[in-house]
């Protein structure tokens, strides 16, 4: 495995490509959850790179950027075992100049929800993620559901920039108790780890309730508040199609259920496609 830490080491590494290139861009700290994607990746390209790069631009004024868990041995070591080709760790300055040409998220689907919440975050994303897969060359670019709004809109940018790269979907990765998983849950402490189940049970009851046929939009997110009351505060439940348009009835095979909720330090989000 090459490890890249500028934009020539990655060139030059890519020179020796000669097949199709699979690339999953992350901000390390890795977990079960970015490991499915790479071996995904591996499973369906010749070559694969991965990135790691906590982008400063999508974070927010008195965010988490500074403490941002990083784990770059492990990370590097991870990435060896999944048999990544190209490792690209490049530093800020590489990725950005001062003044730089800004790329914004949609007025409506990216200024909901999340865009609402993270005011900005989704422009900063869109940014890095149109620089890393320019530069990646990627002939496919896998991310997770677990982000399904940054996925909705990674896949709108693609189709409104003609850019040349498949956006695959991959399933959400769980721990053994439905605790979706992502690198902001080492910030869970003591019960905190208890109660963070309260967001995948919620979205348990939601699929009860559609099994049962039960399609009514704020039934269902009452019952989900319900559920989610061990969370120190929930910041929206929504139920949208896949245009992230709310809907009053689950439409089967066109719905999207999300929650985002703090628990003790971080504010986790979890979703169910149905
Ligand atoms: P991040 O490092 O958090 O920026 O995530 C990098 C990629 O991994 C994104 O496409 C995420 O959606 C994806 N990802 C993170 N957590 C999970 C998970 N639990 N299951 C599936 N994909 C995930």
């Amino acid at each position: 495995m090459v490890i890249a830490r500028t934009i020539e080491g990655l060139q030059e590494a890519k020179q020796k490509f000669s097949g199709s290139i699979g690339f999953v861009p992350t901000m390390g700290a890795l977990h079960q959850g970015h490991l499915s994607l790479i071996q995904h990746a591996r499973r369906e390209n010749e070559h694969l790179i991965v990135s790691i790069f906590v982008n400063p631009t999508q974070f927010l004024e008195g965010e988490d950027l500074d403490s941002y868990p990083r784990k770059d041995e492990a990370d590097i070591k991870i990435c060896e075992l999944a048999k990544v080709d190209i490792l690209f760790m490049p530093s800020i300055d590489a990725m950005y100049e001062t003044d730089e040409l800004r790329i914004g998220a949609p007025a409506i689907r990216g200024y909901v929800l999340e865009g609402e919440k993270r005011p900005g975050h989704f422009d900063g994303m869109l940014q890095v993620v149109m620089k890393l897969l320019n530069l990646s060359g990627a002939d496919n670019a896998y991310f997770g559901k677990k982000d399904a709004q940054q996925l909705a809109l990674i896949t709108q940018m693609v189709k409104n920039y003609f850019m040349d790269v498949n956006i695959v979907p991959c399933e959400i990765v769980r721990d053994e108790r439905g605790l979706a998983l992502s690198s902001r849950n080492v910030y869970l402490e003591g019960d905190e780890k208890e109660r963070a189940l309260c967001l995948s049970a919620s979205l348990k009851k939601a699929t009860q309730m559609v099994l049962a046929k039960e399609l009514d939009a704020e039934t269902i997110k009452k019952a989900m508040l319900e559920v989610l009351k061990d969370a120190d505060q929930v910041e929206y439940i929504a139920i949208v199609n896949r245009e992230f348009k709310a809907l009053k009835k689950v439409e089967i095979g066109n719905t999207i259920i999300l929650v985002a909720a703090w628990v003790g330090k971080p504010r986790l989000i979890d979703n169910l496609w149905i």
